[in-house]
């Protein structure tokens, strides 16, 4: 069972706009123990969309898709998903009743654009947005599924995990948990870190260590997956217990924040300051 994501947009492949979409339901999906398999893009064009939809890996399960959901012309993903599996493009009863709702909480008359939104492959399942006015939606394609979210990033956010989360984890029957803690090491290299942690983790846990180094620090990312939450969190507590205990004065954060943060409570907690002048440069930095 593995999960396939595809993002849309003309704006993801110019670089104008980074793919944060993807990152974050990667991410997410990643918690519930289903495999990302690949994470495509595609522009806004409605041949890419159909020819992305139809090219996604037979063993893909579960397909996440978001952008081009929009009111206005460029949008054209429901046109395309119609297309990509053979059905009429009709008006969703349900769709347009969420867009009317939108529209009344703000008291104005809903725009002609906005009803394309309700505009929608025939027989879908509805996913509520709760933000914005464009519903998702949820296609089965034999033994795939398909769902399509809004591109606009809290909105995507919001309904991955009131909707795509829970529905891949019971459609899957996944009790399993993915728990994950990072550990931020400042002043030794990435090889040196090696050297002193080899071996002193525990090979009985199913905890995994991560190197991310991202110079002039590295993170330690350490993972582990099981159907039992508590045990999993105490592994990880285990594991980073020794690493602490093996470099513990060049970890300044066990919890994955910025070297500037933590200085920060540390001078707040001692009610001190810290003083910086900048002189010469012109504004310049080296
Ligand atoms: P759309 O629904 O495709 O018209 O997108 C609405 C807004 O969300 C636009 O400002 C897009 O640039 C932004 N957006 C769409 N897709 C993504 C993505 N994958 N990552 C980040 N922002 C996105
Ligand atoms: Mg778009």
């Amino acid at each position: 069972m593995t999960v396939e994501i595809i993002t849309i947009g003309n704006e993801l492949l110019s670089g104008s706009t980074p793919d944060t979409n993807a990152s974050y339901i990667a991410r997410s999906v990643n918690t519930t123990g289903l495999p990302v398999s690949r994470i495509s893009s595609v522009g806004d064009g409605i041949e890419e969309i159909v020819g992305a939809l139809k090219n996604v890996l037979a063993e893909t399960r579960s397909v996440i898709v978001t952008g081009g959901l929009g009111p206005t012309d460029d949008d054209c993903t429901s046109r395309a998903a119609a297309q990509a599996f053979g059905r009429k493009l009709c008006l969703n009863e349900e769709a347009l009743a969420a867009i009317e709702k939108k529209f009344q909480g703000i008291q104005l008359k809903v725009p002609f654009p906005s009803r394309k939104q309700a505009l929608l492959p025939e027989g879908v399942q509805i996913i509520p947005n709760p933000i914005g006015t464009a519903s998702g939606f949820l296609i089965e394609d034999g033994a795939q599924q398909f769902m399509f979210l809004p591109g606009v990033p809290y909105e995507a956010e919001a309904m991955t995990e009131s909707f795509i989360i829970p529905h891949l984890r019971e459609k899957n029957g996944l009790p399993q948990f993915i728990i994950s803690k990072t550990l931020r090491v400042f002043g030794l290299w990435e090889s040196a870190i090696q050297e002193k942690l080899q071996g002193i983790l525990p090979g009985k846990t199913s905890v995994s260590l991560a190197y991310l180094p991202h110079y002039p620090e590295v993170r330690l990312q350490l993972s582990a997956r099981g159907t039992d939450q508590d045990a999993v969190r105490s592994d990880i507590e285990l594991c980073a217990g020794i690493i602490r205990e093996t470099i513990g004065e060049f970890i300044y954060s066990d919890e994955d924040e910025p070297l500037e943060a933590v200085v920060g409570k540390l001078l707040t907690q001692r009610r001190a300051t810290l003083a910086v002048a900048e002189s010469c440069t012109g504004g310049a930095h080296q």
